[in-house]
């Protein structure tokens, strides 16, 4: 029998509290679609899918001809599966997790450090940081998606500083006045930056507790009173405290960019970037770590001195903060998002509705692919028999695979691929 090395996977789902629920969520509708005898709990939050081959959630594969039981277990026994330049630059791992995350309520203000940083960490405190590797993440929007990233530019921080005054007592007037004085002056205001930043998340919890409950009262009588509270962007505010009350991450909105991606918009999450997610459902992918150092909108550990240490100080606006994509030179249905890192890109396929026939063309390393919309059926020289793709469908396919695709939908098909192009 010919060696399989494309086929259908089932994915591992994550229940985090913060996730959209039931079948609000994009997770629970792609795990329905993919399977239609999955039973969805309208009560349960649905937050990740997880696609890829990570020890907290391994996919299992679809197709029981194969002895493996989960694609872990699978490239361990194929490794050249993953293709010779990721096999031999990640040690026979995957490289990256793909997942799709469907957020109902905030998730902690975090940044992740470069390699050089992780690896101190992990060595120092393996408690907290438990592995030595960077985490670069992108998002790519599938239904509108808030989040927050990077500094804003110092304009507008300074207003908020005016017209939010419980703001400005955390970062006290002398680091507010050096951030003013610093304006247009590109070396000097990373430092004030950082100085403010840094005042604001060392503060007493009774201080900004106490400044965050006034801030609040401030905001809802305001609004009561029918006034506009945009310039104390209010509405967001009073979104994040009734989620996080009493949280410090309530006031980091002054300091970051408030994201608002539209389907099909990215941002990518760098080495020392600060940056939340808020709302919304994406694709996400990632390199294969754990290590998150935590800024707030959370109740778990945060390490205050190394994250303020860390961060990128360098304010542009949110418009900066979107990740451009690109044709693909060599197909013109797929849009590649392609950070400079090595560990993954993402490609976007969408096969219009006029094409019939479609190639997922061969590629020199693995990759994973989701179906979001449409149905087709694929055959490939390296699958079993012919697989049924439509809205859920999660394909391995192996380095130097194709896979072709005789559409039967009449809308054409929307399908996310991650790979690795070294
Ligand atoms: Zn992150």
């Amino acid at each position: 029998m010919e060696e399989v090395r494309v086929f259908p996977l089932t994915c591992a789902v994550q229940n985090y509290a913060w996730g959209k629920v039931g079948l609000s969520s994009e997770v629970a509708k792609l795990l329905v679609g993919g399977d239609p005898l999955a039973v969805i709990d309208d009560g349960k939050p649905y937050a990740e899918l997880w696609m890829g081959a990570h020890p907290k959630g391994d996919a299992e594969i679809k197709d029981n001809r194969i002895s493996q039981r989960t694609l872990g277990e699978w490239i361990t026994h194929n490794p050249a599966s993953l293709g010779s330049k990721v096999k031999d630059t990640f040690q026979g791992q995957l490289p990256f997790l793909f997942k799709v995350l469907s957020v109902n309520t905030a998730l902690s203000i975090q940044a992740h450090p470069n390699r050089e940083l992780a690896a101190k960490l992990h060595a120092q405190f393996p408690e907290h940081y438990p592995d030595n590797n960077h985490k670069p993440e992108m998002a790519i929007a599938l239904t509108r998606f808030q989040g927050l990233c990077g500094f804003r530019p110092v304009e507008e921080i300074l207003g908020f500083m005016t017209f939010v005054p419980e703001f400005r007592a955390l970062v006290g007037n002398a680091a507010a006045e050096e951030l003013q004085c610093s304006v247009g002056d590109a070396v000097r205001v990373g430092g004030a930056l950082k100085k403010c930043f840094t005042r604001m998340m060392n503060c007493e919890k009774k201080m900004f507790v106490d400044k965050l409950n006034m801030l609040v009262k401030r905001i809802t009588e305001e609004a009561a009173a029918g006034h506009e509270t945009s310039s104390s962007h209010g509405e967001l505010l009073l979104r994040l405290h009734s989620q996080y009350p009493g949280d410090i991450g309530c006031f980091s909105i002054y300091f970051l960019n408030h994201m608002v991606l539209e389907p099909g918009e990215a941002m990518f999450l760098g080495a020392n970037e600060p940056h939340a997610y808020l709302s919304g459902d994406c694709m996400e992918c990632m390199a294969c770590s754990d290590n998150t150092v935590r800024a707030g909108l959370t109740p778990k550990y945060i390490d205050v001195n190394t994250l303020c240490e860390m961060l990128n100080y360098s304010p542009a606006p949110a418009s900066a903060k979107i990740f451009p994509s690109a044709p693909d030179p060599s197909d013109p249905f797929v849009t590649l998002y392609d950070p400079h890192i090595p560990d993954f890109t993402v490609m976007k396929i969408q096969v219009p509705a006029a094409v019939k026939q479609y190639t997922v063309a061969p590629l020199d390393c693995a990759g994973i692919l989701l179906v979001i919309e449409g149905d087709a059926t694929a055959t490939s020289a390296a699958a079993h028999s012919d697989i049924a793709l439509c809205r859920g469908t999660v394909l391995f396919v192996s380095a130097n695979e194709s896979v072709s695709l005789h559409v039967e939908s009449q809308a054409g098909m929307t399908m996310y691929r991650a790979c690795c192009l070294l």
